[in-house]
């Protein structure tokens, strides 16, 4: 059983609090990804784990275990960063065989693993090539391969397909699960790519500022977020704020919203989410009491399979998502009604 829990972690640097109390469990066999934006202390978590980073308060369990004070040679963690990191001046065989030929394992294993390992990774009859000679799609499978090589407990992953073009990173998200499913092993993908965590993971840790945002799979954040961070930073929302008023959120300029779930006392403040494709778009408003916004379109983004538009409103600027089935294209300033379910409307955090 190979689970990884953070447990109150805490690591400061200077006045900057890399990681705030965090508290985390990786379950085994999965794909968890951190996602969160640039700074917001991914990595230092990833490097608290396998063990480059010392939290000053909190701990860092390894199948129950605490594992602070183990090496992190010794943690049996894998690791691939963005910058793939091979030895350049050694060849694919080497740069794979190295935590082996470092644990003394004898050269016919190593030939053998290092070969299972290229299977793996596709890249068979690549043993004599050095990095260089490597496509970058390909040093990042010789690095993956070199993480796995000693059927490491748990596999980390930095950022790690960040420097590759967007059509070759398509391709190796979807090669990496394959992989980590083959293997089964716990995984941990730093990423600040909200695509690439929906893509790739069981689970999603949103990280922001040091602070764990929200934590769950992924359709559940998306269906569910917890606060206005958590709504923006994945997925794509519409936020709408207003008072609580006989039991439904008034927002002036938009009338009355009903939302899904517990509103907060009468009275108070509320802000509600509604994502972009659940909005339907209309000329005119329906004769059912929905939720609605009239406005204005302001633009039509095309992108071939659909049609985002930007709506003015005297809520503030709105989106609707729309699949292109074939309906008519609203032109820039037609007037348009939004409508959507309360079913759909989400009560979040400011
Ligand atoms: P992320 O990976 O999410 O981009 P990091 O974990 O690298 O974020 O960094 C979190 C915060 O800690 C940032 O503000 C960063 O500047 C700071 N930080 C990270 N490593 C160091 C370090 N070695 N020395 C000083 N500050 C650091
Ligand atoms: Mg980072």
């Amino acid at each position: 059983m190979s689970v990884v829990e953070a447990r109150h972690v805490t690591k400061r640097y200077g006045e900057v609090r890399a990681l705030d109390d965090v508290s985390l469990v990786f379950p085994e066999g999965r794909f968890f990804a951190l996602l969160g934006p640039s700074g917001s202390g991914k990595t230092t978590l990833l490097r608290a784990v396998a063990g480059f980073v010392e939290p000053e308060a909190g701990e860092i369990l390894l199948d129950g275990e605490d594992i602070a004070h183990t090496p992190a040679h010794r943690r049996n963690i894998g690791m691939v960063f963005q910058n793939y990191a091979l030895f350049p001046h050694m060849s694919v065989f080497d740069n794979i065989a190295f935590g082996l030929t470092v644990r003394g394992t004898s050269r016919a294993d190593a030939r053998e693993r290092v070969h299972r390992m290229l299977e793996l990774v596709r890249l068979p009859g690549m043993e004599q090539r050095k990095p260089r000679q490597l496509s970058g799609g390909q040093q990042q499978r010789v690095a993956l391969a070199r993480a796995l090589v000693t059927e490491p407990k748990v596999l980390l992953l930095d950022e790690p397909l960040g420097a590759l073009d967007k059509r070759l990173r398509q391709e190796m998200q979807i090669e990496l699960k394959q992989i980590q499913r083959a293997v089964g092993i716990t995984a941990i993908f730093v990423t600040h790519d909200q695509e690439e965590a929906l893509t790739l993971s069981d689970q999603i840790a949103i990280i922001n500022e040091g602070k764990l945002v929200q934590v769950g799979a992924p359709n559940e954040i998306y269906e569910n977020p917890h606060s206005v961070f958590a709504a923006g930073f994945l997925g794509d929302a519409n936020i709408l704020r207003g008072r609580v008023e006989n039991g439904i959120v008034a927002v002036e300029g938009a009338g009355p919203v009903a939302a899904r779930g517990a509103l907060p006392p009468e009275g108070s403040p509320a802000v509600v989410a509604v994502r972009p494709e659940k909005v339907r778009l209309s000329a005119e408003a329906s004769a059912e009491g929905v939720n609605r916004i009239a406005g204005r379109i302001f633009q039509a983004v095309f992108s071939g399979t659909s049609v985002t538009y930007i709506i003015e409103t005297a809520v503030g600027t709105q989106r609707a998502f729309r699949q292109n089935a074939g309906e008519r294209i609203y032109g820039v300033g037609e007037a348009v009604v939004m409508e959507w379910s309360p079913e759909h409307t989400v009560v979040v955090e400011e």
